[in-house]
């Protein structure tokens, strides 16, 4: 049996030591690209038809033609996920991604690169996080607003996020920046979006300034089923600072609380909060796994 992942690469899926791209590429040279990542809940796929339309969405807001239907992307995904779960033990999961690039000018013509590909969930690097909740950073660099380039595009370019992810990480190795809007209100950040709960009622940014996350959408349903009164509107960090509770939701951590703001701890700092807590259980009754207990799972190994 390979020892190596394959991924898909223009047509074909090859292991991932030849899944290459041209240096003529505009994915490479200019950010010019839009992906898509959902993962895998005990080896099975999560909302594969959502991250699908959420990825053509960001497709036809950059104006590029993939040259393939959302139900090839799926059956090439579906391929690949096949040929890569042999490799990873039964605790492990893959975040599993679709990519697009403008591609390189062959001619006159703009060929796309489509990629499809699986990388393991980093479980042991982040399991902390469900133990001590994340500390969060508010950088000095604001959110790219959307009359610049709209956040709702799930885009190759980070670049906005990435400085965000150095100012915080500069002052705190585990820190995780979320990011303020033009407006000075909480916005997201890199590869997550965040709510805080107050006096029982959760609240997170309006979806004009972040990416419309799936676990987002998930964690708000889930409130609505509950009976937890869940709006969207702007946040800013008085807020945040005198939140009950706050925590991030994304494909890898589905929801995990976050213990301070720029060192300000949220209520006694000790996490995670009863609604946090609430969200958490029922995400994992959602996706058939203890979502919190599949990474703490990694601290006593
Ligand atoms: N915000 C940004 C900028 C992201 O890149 C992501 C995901 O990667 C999210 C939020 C969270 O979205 P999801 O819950 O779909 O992972």
């Amino acid at each position: 049996m390979s020892k190596e992942r394959v991924a898909y690469v223009n047509g074909k899926i090859v292991p991932e030591s030849r899944a290459v791209v041209s240096i003529r590429d505009r994915g490479f040279l200019q950010g010019d690209a839009v992906f898509d990542t959902t993962r895998t809940f005990g080896h099975k796929i999560f909302m594969l038809n959502e991250h699908l339309d959420r990825f053509f969405d960001s497709l036809k807001y950059m104006r590029i033609d993939p040259g393939m239907s959302k139900s090839e992307f799926a059956r090439v995904t579906m391929e690949v996920l096949e040929a890569n779960l042999p490799l990873i033990g039964d605790d492990d999961d893959y975040w599993v991604s679709q990519r697009v690039t403008r591609g390189v000018r062959v001619g006159g013509e703009e060929l796309p690169t489509v990629v499809v590909e699986c990388l393991p969930l980093p479980f042991d690097a982040r399991a902390k996080y469900y133990r001590d909740g994340i500390p969060v950073i508010v950088p000095s660099v604001r959110r790219t607003p959307p009359d610049s380039q709209s956040p709702r595009a799930k885009v190759h370019n980070y670049v906005n996020l990435v400085q965000a992810e150095l100012e915080a990480r500069s002052q705190n190795p585990d820190a995780w920046p979320i990011l303020l809007d033009t407006n000075g209100n909480l916005a997201e950040g890199p590869g997550s979006n965040i709510f805080i709960v107050k006096d029982g009622m959760a609240v997170t940014p309006r979806e004009q300034f972040v990416l419309s996350g799936i676990s987002r959408r998930v964690t708000i349903e889930l409130a609505h089923e509950l009976g937890i009164d869940v709006r969207e509107a702007d946040i800013d960090l008085f807020d945040a600072y005198t939140a009950d509770e706050v925590f991030v939701t994304s494909t890898s951590f589905c929801i995990c609380p976050v213990s301070s703001v720029n060192g300000s701890p949220i209520s006694d700092g000790s996490v995670p909060g009863p609604v946090t807590d609430r969200l958490t259980k029922a995400y994992s009754g959602m996706v058939g796994i203890d979502v919190a207990a599949q990474y703490l799972a990694r601290l006593e190994e």
